[in-house]
């Protein structure tokens, strides 16, 4: 360990530092409390060994500087003081010392107290390290809770997180926010001709298609159910919403998935219904995601391999734009 020692008197420092040298930890001396506090700033010791009185700042002084100094962390002080002191000694306890020594130091007594220091500092960064890994295990626990393992995409949960959010965010800006939902076009009779496996895969590519799409960072591409994908784009007019499911069309004609079994198309296509607006105190999450889902319903039933919304803002308008 390195300890640094504190004490104005040079006799009484010169024999603790000799002492502690001698049971083979490094020493830092330092004569003043000031002093002490700038070479525990620059060494970061193990323990800090410190006289109370002294002139200028006392031992009290120095210990609530380094409590200060290492916010998160707690680096041992031990105080050195007389018998006679007895009282001093208790203060300097109850203001937060670990533990204390009398003058004059008896070596045995200090090689002990060193050693415990030793364990104590041991349990500390075990501690530590211990604290660290939950917390990076936490985060990939709260990663995994938010996303869905086939796709790496947020999964419903996360989703549902991310809508309240991008809502939130939308009404505090006063900014229009579009919802996007799609299905993939007969996606049972894919797994019917193809088996499981290749419509995990299938499952797979739309995803990564999907995160594609969700290029700014506020996006969110999402695996809504089965073969239902999500994008939340924030900060997206009505106009940028089509001119974006548009080009989501051309990228599944571009990468031609195939599906021999599709009526619709000789590759994977998908149909989506999109709504945009800008939240209001009445705005809700549900709300967006059933009107999204009627306008879905509606590019299904209009042929399919097609993007759907609603027109104006009005929940029981029926008309609507499609987007090839
Ligand atoms: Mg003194």
């Amino acid at each position: 360990m390195t300890v640094l020692v504190v004490d104005d008197d040079a006799a009484v420092r010169g024999h603790v530092s000799s002492l502690i040298d001698s049971f083979g930890h490094r020493v830092i001396e330092a004569a003043d409390a000031e002093w002490a506090l700038s070479m525990f700033k620059k060494y970061r010791p193990d323990v800090v060994l410190s006289d109370i009185d002294m002139p200028e700042h006392d031992g009290l002084w120095l210990m609530r500087q380094v409590r200060e100094a290492e916010a998160g962390h707690w680096t041992p002080v031990v105080f050195l003081s007389s018998l006679s002191r007895a009282e001093q000694l208790a203060e300097g306890i109850d203001a937060g010392a670990d533990d204390y020594l009398t003058k004059p130091v008896h070596p045995r007594v200090l090689e002990a107290k060193l050693r415990a220091l030793r364990r104590m500092r041991a349990m500390q960064q075990r501690l530590v390290e211990l604290s660290k890994q939950l917390e990076q295990t936490n985060e990939r626990l709260q990663r995994e809770v938010a996303h869905d393992g086939l796709t790496g995409l947020l999964n419903r949960r996360g989703f549902d997180q991310a809508l309240q959010n991008a809502i939130a965010e939308a009404r505090r800006r006063q900014v229009p926010l579009t919802l996007v939902l799609c299905d993939i076009d007969h996606f049972k009779t894919y797994n019917d001709h193809l088996g499981h496996a290749a419509g995990d895969r299938c499952l797979q590519h739309v995803g990564m298609l999907m995160q594609g799409l969700a290029r700014r960072p506020a996006d969110r591409a999402a695996r809504y159910g089965g073969e239902e994908f999500a994008l939340i784009l924030p900060d997206t007019s009505r106009s940028g919403a089509a001119t974006l499911v548009k080009a989501m069309r051309r990228v599944f004609q571009g990468a031609a998935l195939s599906h021999p079994a599709s009526p619709t198309a000789g590759h994977v296509t998908l149909s989506g219904g999109f709504v945009t607006c800008v939240p209001d105190a009445n705005t809700t999450a549900e709300a967006l995601l059933l009107r999204a889902d009627e306008a879905l319903y509606m590019a299904k039933r209009n042929g399919r391999d097609r993007y759907f919304s609603f027109e104006g803002e009005d929940s029981r308008s029926q008309t609507g734009v499609t987007v090839f």
